[in-house]
């Protein structure tokens, strides 16, 4: 139209065509499953993902069918989210620890038409693969493999799917509405649900979350985003990453903190991003190694509640500027970042560590409300708590295979989680509504109780969960492991309590473990231990 600017769709494969072209040089590093690093290029990466669409269309994958990946953080991976995507398919990332039930339900609900594997995976491939009805092709995520072959009849190898795309394939125009990728919520609170994002959603979403006071990743930077490539997106860091085209460093499947550190030294990791859990894990590994992880110098961590010693630590002995931030499945997951406004530039650091220490802001392009029971908004003074709502360009409006929409009248959706807010807009999450601790009618916050717990200096990991209890309704109770070589005692830990939350707050029990349970994304399974300690209390007649 003369007068107007020119319409050029958001697509995901004009992520990997800039990356392709103006960064083609820019590296991708990569940790085989089978072993090995395998050093490739944006330029190569962009060939293959063009290729990698072609030889799905020959397979007979047409534009809207789902292509399921299990899978850990890879360089095929990377070509499979934009091959896939590019070519008009649905890429659909699987996690691999979820159960063999869920595992079943997923891919009949996403009616998966092809499925991409890591060789860890494909034992389980074969056993459940009868219950997959809707798969038709099997690709083993490399080379071939005879051993691979006589596990899975059919078996295709994906260097060989490769090869057979043409290498001048063009992608199909694509309206910017179509959907891209697909992820199923990792059931932390029930049964998973399909949350099914848009190229428009997930284009926007990568411009909004890599600003300045979001991850900020420039071509500079080196980025290892050690959060799986099947938990949201990785984040959306691989898309970030080839829009900016920064070397990419994915971790393969050792997510254990040697490896971590050996990555991170060896290939100049400047930015690092990963659950809370990792970072404990990266942390231990630092101490034993010695190294001091020089390259580093940010991390953005979310996923579940930062524990409040983490700032410190990373900052003081590593030099390392950490971000929290907070996002679900639903969201894309970006929903706040924390970085400092200007009027806080000159607060003393103990000032600024406790306001980084919330989930931080909404960056441009998602709003944030909190609303009382009724769905009355409440105020945002840093004190009310509240359901939390959001709405935004890369916000849910209904899940996957659903006609309706899942907002609220007026067009919000529902997180899940309490929280308050404060004037500037900072928001702080006290605890998922299914979570908190329902004592006499006054609510009690586990994140809270945690985070004193794992304070303590004998404590390496805690989980606070609401136990039965005839006279409150819910009484707390902490499930705490012991740091290495540490013996604190149940009276210990509840003292540590003492003048931080008040009397009525402190936990009524604390009970030794060896592990917690953690889900397939590095969180604490609350459910697992609920159902095992839910009526400690009663047991021993409170
Ligand atoms: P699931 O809901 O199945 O665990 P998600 O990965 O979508 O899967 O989890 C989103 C939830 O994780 C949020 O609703 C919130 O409760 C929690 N969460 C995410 N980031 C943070 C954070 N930085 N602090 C506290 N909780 C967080």
């Amino acid at each position: 139209m003369a007068g107007s600017m020119m319409y050029m769709p958001l697509t995901i494969g004009s992520m990997i065509d800039h990356a392709g072209r103006y960064h083609s040089d820019g590296r991708v590093v990569s940790v085989e499953t089978t072993g090995g690093l395998d050093r490739s290029t944006w330029g190569e990466v962009a060939r293959n993902s063009r290729k990698l669409a072609s030889a799905l269309g020959k397979l007979g994958v047409a534009q809207g069918d789902r292509c399921g990946t299990i899978a850990w953080n890879n360089r095929r991976h990377l070509e499979i989210y934009f091959g896939v995507a590019g070519g008009g398919m649905i890429c659909h990332t699987m996690n691999p620890r979820l159960t063999p039930e869920q595992m079943i339900y997923i891919v009949t609900d996403a009616q998966d038409k092809v499925l991409f594997l890591d060789k860890t995976f494909l034992p389980f491939a074969a056993k459940l693969g009868e219950h997959f009805k809707s798969v038709e092709h099997y690709v083993l995520m490399g080379p071939r493999d005879e051993e691979a072959a006589e596990m899975v009849p059919g078996l295709i190898f994906y260097d060989e799917l490769l090869a057979t795309g043409d290498d001048d394939y063009d992608w199909p125009e694509l309206d910017e509405n179509q959907p891209a990728n697909l992820c199923y919520t990792s059931g932390t609170t029930g049964h998973p649900k399909g949350v099914q994002y848009t190229h428009r959603s997930t284009v926007l979403h990568s411009l909004a979350g890599n600003q300045p006071d979001g991850i900020n990743i420039a071509a500079r930077d080196t980025v290892m985003p050690v959060v799986p490539m099947f938990h949201v997106n990785a984040w959306g860091v691989p898309y970030i990453a080839a829009a900016v085209g920064c070397k990419l460093v994915l971790p393969g499947p050792g997510l254990d903190g040697e490896s971590l550190v050996k990555l991170i030294d060896g290939e100049r990791v400047t930015l690092a991003l990963g659950v809370p859990t990792i970072w404990m894990g990266l942390l231990q590994a630092l101490e034993k190694t010695g190294s001091k992880a020089e390259s580093l110098q940010r991390t953005v961590v979310g996923g579940s509640a930062l524990p409040p010693s983490m700032i410190p630590i990373l900052r003081d002995r590593y030099g390392v500027d950490l971000v929290h931030a907070w996002g679900m499945t639903e969201t894309s997951p970006l929903g706040t970042l924390n970085q400092l406004l200007q009027k806080h530039v000159d607060l003393p650091p103990e000032e600024q560590e406790r306001i980084r220490l919330g989930q931080g802001r909404p960056p441009f392009g998602v709003e944030l409300r909190i609303v009382d029971a009724q769905g009355n908004r409440l105020p945002e003074d840093g004190e009310t708590q509240g359901a939390l709502q959001i709405r935004g360009h890369w916000i849910i409006d209904g899940y996957f295979g659903k006609e309706t929409s899942d907002l609220t009248e007026d067009g919000w959706f529902d997180t899940g989680d309490v929280a308050t807010i404060d004037p500037d807009g900072y928001m702080v999450i006290r605890d998922r509504t299914k979570d908190i601790i329902k004592s006499g009618g006054e609510w009690i916050s586990t994140v809270e109780l945690e985070n004193i717990a794992i304070a303590h200096p004998g404590i390496a990991n805690a989980a606070a969960i609401a136990a039965r209890h005839p006279k409150w309704d819910e009484r707390p109770v902490v499930i705490a492991v012991r740091a290495e070589g540490e013996n604190p005692t149940e009276a210990d830990i509840l003292a540590f309590y003492d003048g931080k939350v008040a009397k009525w707050q402190v936990p009524d029990k604390v009970i030794f473990v060896d592990d917690l349970p953690l889900g397939a994304t590095g969180k604490v399974q609350k459910v697992k231990l609920r159902e095992e300690y839910a009526d400690v209390l009663i047991d021993q007649g409170a």
